[in-house]
């Protein structure tokens, strides 16, 4: 039995859909409720999982003919023992008007009339209506009139007018409401900024250029994609090249979900979730010797595949009939571009052509990501559909801003009992990224008019953000990363009281001052202990291990076999220490740093022991993004492979988990031959016997898994599994990201939990 919350925004009122609700939950036998509020639709409805997933898609599939869907949210709670299925009085209370919507996909009506010959509207790449179209991306500020946008300056033709103002009419009050005489339009630039073509025909030559294979720069919806033809090795290899973007996988946007299905597996979830009007990219579990060139995704079973969500992209995908790579429009990693003059000077050396157009973005929104995993949805990247819809927590929040932590941030205020997380920024390690934190800080206070109370920061005393918190002027919160992870993950599930939270990551500082990662937190928003913890290891060079797996192998293996770890070739196989191991004064040198400590950190992380088992095993000595070594040694398991190697916990209060006989073991099984899919298989079954072990010792019922390194599928579906089967109960994260991108909401919720105390 669970329970599943649903919150649904649209044209869902007034259209029957409540007693459509009722009929289909208590046709299906679910209990619960379904109630209006200004806020939308909520529904709870508790059953058995699988009749729940069902619930959900035919909530979809069979809802009244009047009604659409613009943003649907659910995730999966405690059940708490409804009878019978009930609709709920209405709730008056709250504001209708601080619910900003995301942006929501064209929706299908408007789709036919962009490919309708007859219609006004054929070919119009700007077509939207009350239900679909842009929203987040273009409001300045509130309440959500034209004027309020970034369409202000677009005066309505008189056929646009009348339906601006018929209340009988499907753009009655649609805010962006445009046609190709009174709207936006497209123009279509050649690198330096020269208009070659303008309208339908800067489409069709942006598609032909894609087409011979360069690569396009496109203003799309909350800022610059970059486009290439995704079965062209030569131009993608091209763009990865110029971008400075050397391995990192690249997103696609397939024509439609037929065309997509000749490329992946698509569970009922995933397509529900590609079809939705959130639209996201979703990680897709790819079928072997596709025409997708081998660049995209190198040596990675999953695709990050999404659907056009926009006229535009309809338009373009319709002109091309094959997958293209889309991935966000910046330098490396800075933030996605907004404005076409910016992008021609920032990525003129990257796009061959740029397709432009005149509606101005308010602020940038990159694409989300979403993996199903455990036949859940986790989002990976939070941002287009789902920022700035709030994460409605028990209880009465103060006014307060979080300012997250330092890669992939996002930031959060609170208000009410709302908790508005931000769209993805991005790592805070460029000047650009500084300045879109602060300029996502200032839009979200005054947007949602909040005087904050307090602002929290993560404890790391050198973190942008932490400094940003400190010249605010306001009072501050400082809150250690770990507790930050095991708060967001209790407070999108519900939870109240001491749980047991496993909190791993690639580094966190912590309360003494080391690189925390491979951590246990017994505790609440309130408080917390540190039950266990890995074993602490030194990494030589600091903040450089993290590009190399192989320093964090020798600091690791430094630890168990001292000076030895250097010359006899453990930290590499022998086959590669010649290729990439280091040169003999380097290593000499990386041994006497962390003999005596220097620039070596210790740390107790749990993402870096997967580099360490990556460079060892010879999958990766140096890596080309955050995480790939980690995700190589992920996607080479074998996942018929039971066994595990010893757990080896030690003392007590805190525990520690020693993972040096589990190291002694990868080595000799390397140095035997065993094949590398089983030994990569162990060493997660291990960890997965670790959360066991802790678990049991502990003695704590409920369970949350969080932190970066639950972005691993099969570590996080088998602790899950293991731990269920073993009569815990474990929570993952859903709505918010398992990584840095979700701290902001446990920040928000500790300092509220603080704030809370002396007053109680
Ligand atoms: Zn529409
Ligand atoms: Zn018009
Ligand atoms: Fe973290």
């Amino acid at each position: 039995m669970q329970r599943l919350r649903v919150t649904i925004r649209g044209a869902v009122q007034g259209v029957g859909f409540r007693p459509f609700v009722y009929r289909l939950a208590t046709e299906m036998r679910l209990g619960g409720w379904v109630k209006n509020s200004p806020q939308g639709v909520f529904i709870e409805a508790e059953g058995p999982r699988e009749d729940l997933d069902a619930f959900l898609l035919r909530l979809e599939r069979e809802k009244p003919g009047l009604s659409f869907i613009q943003s649907l949210e659910y995730s999966l709670l405690e059940p708490l023992g409804y009878e019978g299925f009930r609709i709920q009085q209405s709730d008056e209370s709250g504001d209708r008007t601080t619910v900003i919507l995301p942006d929501v996909a064209t929706c299908p009506r408007c789709r036919a009339e962009l490919f309708d010959p007859s219609d006004r509207r054929f070919r119009y790449p700007f077509i939207n209506c009350t239900l679909c179209g842009p929203r987040f991306s273009i409001i300045q500020t509130l309440p959500y009139d034209r004027a309020n946008t970034t369409m202000k300056s677009f005066v309505m033709c008189p056929d646009c007018r009348r339906e601006y103002s018929d209340p009988a009419d499907r753009r009655f009050h649609a805010q962006p409401d445009a046609c190709g005489v009174c709207g936006p339009h497209l123009s279509l630039w050649d690198s330096r900024g020269r208009t070659i073509a303008t309208g339908d025909d800067a489409l069709r030559e942006a598609a032909a250029a894609i087409r011979r294979g360069e690569t396009l720069a496109l203003k799309g919806l909350g800022g610059f994609q970059l486009l290439a033809d995704a079965r062209n090795e030569v131009a993608v290899l091209r763009l990865r090249e110029r971008k400075r973007r050397e391995e990192k996988p690249l997103a696609c946007m397939f024509p439609d979900l037929e065309a997509l299905g000749h490329y992946v597996n698509i569970s009922p979830l995933e397509k529900r979730l590609l079809l939705s009007s959130e639209s996201p990219i979703v990680l897709l579990r790819r079928h072997p010797d596709t025409d997708i060139a081998s660049a995209v995704a190198p040596g990675n079973p999953y695709l990050g595949a999404m659907l056009p969500y926009t006229p535009l992209h309809h338009l373009l995908m319709k002109e091309l009939g094959f997958p293209i790579i889309a991935t966000s429009g910046n330098l490396h990693d800075e933030p996605i571009l907004t404005d076409e003059r910016e992008a021609l000077a920032s990525i003129g050396d990257i796009a061959d052509f740029f397709l432009v157009h005149n509606r101005p973005i308010e602020r940038h929104v990159d694409d989300s990501v979403v993996r199903v995993q455990l036949d859940r949805e986790t989002i990976l990247r939070r941002a287009r559909g789902y920022a700035p819809l709030p994460i409605i927590l028990k209880l009465s929040l103060p006014p307060l801003l979080a300012v997250g932590g330092h890669l992939k941030n996002t930031v959060a205020v609170s208000k009410g009992s709302d908790v508005i997380l931000s769209q993805h920024i991005g790592d805070l390690e460029t000047a650009k990224a500084l300045f879109a934190f602060r300029k996502v800080i200032d839009d979200l206070l005054s947007l949602y008019e909040v005087k904050p109370a307090a602002v929290v920061h993560d404890a790391h005393p050198d973190y942008a953000s932490t400094r940003y918190a400190k010249d605010s002027g306001y009072p501050v919160v400082p809150v250690y990363h770990h507790h930050a992870h095991l708060a967001a993950c209790m407070a999108e599930n519900e939870l109240e009281g001491e749980v047991l939270g496993v909190t791993w990551d690639g580094a966190g500082y912590g309360e003494d001052k080391t690189l925390w990662g491979g951590e246990f937190l017994l505790g609440d928003a309130g408080g917390y202990s540190r039950v266990a913890h890995f074993r602490p290891f030194r990494l030589p060079g600091g903040e450089a291990a993290i590009k190399e797996p192989r320093r964090t192998a020798l600091g690791l293996l430094h630890e168990i076999f001292g000076p030895d770890a250097l010359t006899n070739g453990l930290y590499l196989p022998p086959d590669k220490l010649a290729r990439e191991g280091f040169p003999e004064a380097t290593a000499r040198l990386l041994g006497q740093m962390l003999t005596k400590g220097i620039n070596s950190p210790i740390t107790t992380s749990a993402g870096r022991l997967f580099d360490a088992v990556a460079a060892i095993l010879g999958i990766r000595s140096v890596c080309s993004f955050e995480g790939q070594a980690a995700m190589m040694v992920e996607f080479q398991v074998d996942e018929e492979e039971q066994g595990h190697y010893p757990v080896n916990l030690q003392g007590s209060d805190p525990l520690v988990f020693d993972w040096e006989p589990l190291f002694r073991e990868i080595i000799r099984e390397r140095d035997q031959g065993t094949p590398l899919p089983v030994i990569c298989a162990r060493f997660h079954n291990t960890l997965v016997e670790a959360i066991l072990e802790v678990a049991q010792k502990v003695g704590v019922r409920r369970v949350v898994l969080s932190g970066g390194v639950f972005q691993n599928r099969y570590l996080t579906e088998h602790a899950f599994r293991r731990l269920e089967g073993a009569g815990f109960r474990p929570y993952i994260h859903q709505r918010v990201p398992p990584n840095d991108g979700g701290i902001a909401l446990g920040q928000i919720a500790i300092a509220a939990a603080r704030m809370d105390k002396p007053c109680a």
